[in-house]
């Protein structure tokens, strides 16, 4: 189970996880208006903890920080993100950072508003069931980038949220997202990928989260990025979703069919785990050390 944080990082100072009252007319509470970033953190096998691709998630939050009219430092947010895992002794943790518009106006204009950024650290759990996943089809469309672009903002997520409720209520783990077309997105917190014919094959989708960890197992595995329908989805030999938080996580069946045993993911899980934990030296600028 994740472990709430002793402390929290939040406009420049270090206070205790409980203490914060955000106002009740918090403008991204009525309207979504925030971005925020999932990361994590691994402790490493020289013995300390390290951030992985800090960097490009803070990249990824500045996107959507400047769509919002938030001014995002990166270099605040980076020592946030250092300092909070230090006060909380954190090495294995999963980090939320989220920029968000305060108060000022409850209006849609957010010029007015005050903006805030708070970073918060928790002592790791999963958020993909342990084990193999049961994957459903959803019913719901993918955001579309055209009109929300797959970044993380606050408000895009309840499309995910719906999606999730809907694959829990008919008994999946997780939902795939499926475009008109029949191609297939993404899931509600996780990049697709594939196994046929011994190629591995990194499904690409312009309303898909452009993932962190689906970018560095790419490079891992040599995997091709490409459209794939859902069709060949069901087809496949194997199939294996990532990101953040799920890692490379084996998918059990798609609405019922059973794949094989996820020889490909597997080992694509293992050489992750050996980057993240500073095991793999030729990926050693991927790790931020705490
Ligand atoms: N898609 C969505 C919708 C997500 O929320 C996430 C998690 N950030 C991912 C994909 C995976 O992205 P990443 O590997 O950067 O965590």
């Amino acid at each position: 189970a994740n472990a709430i944080t002793a402390k929290i990082w939040f406009d420049g100072q270090l206070i205790d996880a409980d203490s914060p009252r955000a106002p009740l007319t918090t403008h991204a509470m009525h309207y979504g208006s925030g971005v925020f970033e999932g990361i994590r953190s691994y402790a490493t096998v020289d013995g300390g903890a390290a951030v992985f691709r800090l960097p490009e998630h803070l990249a990824r939050m500045r996107a959507g920080a400047d769509l919002l009219g938030i001014d995002f430092d990166i270099a605040q947010a980076t020592s946030a993100t250092l300092a909070v895992l230090r006060a909380n002794r954190h090495r294995d943790a999963y980090i939320r950072p989220l920029t968000w518009c305060g108060t000022g106006s409850i209006g849609l204009d957010v010029a007015p508003l005050s903006k805030h950024l708070m970073v918060a650290t928790f002592a790791i759990g999963v958020h993909l069931a342990g084990g193999r996943v049961k994957l459903g089809v959803s019913s719901w469309r993918r955001n579309p980038a055209t009109s929300l672009p797959p970044l993380k903002l606050c408000g895009a997520y309840v499309n995910s949220i719906l999606a999730k409720h809907e694959a829990m209520a008919r008994g999946f783990d997780e939902a795939l997202f499926v475009d008109a077309q029949g191609d297939v997105v993404e899931c509600t917190g996780a990049n697709v990928f594939m196994v046929r014919d011994d190629r591995v094959v990194a499904v690409d989708h312009p309303d898909a989260l452009p993932g962190i960890t689906r970018d560095s197992l790419i490079a891992l595995t040599g995997a091709q990025s490409r459209t794939v329908s859902l069709e060949e989805l069901r087809d496949a030999d194997e199939v294996f979703v990532c990101g953040t938080a799920a890692e490379v996580t084996p998918i059990d069946s798609l609405d019922g069919r059973t794949y094989a045993d996820s020889d490909v993911g597997r080992e694509a899980a293992r050489l992750y785990r050996r980057v993240v934990t500073g095991a793999d030296a030729r990926y050693r600028d991927w790790l931020t050390d705490v």
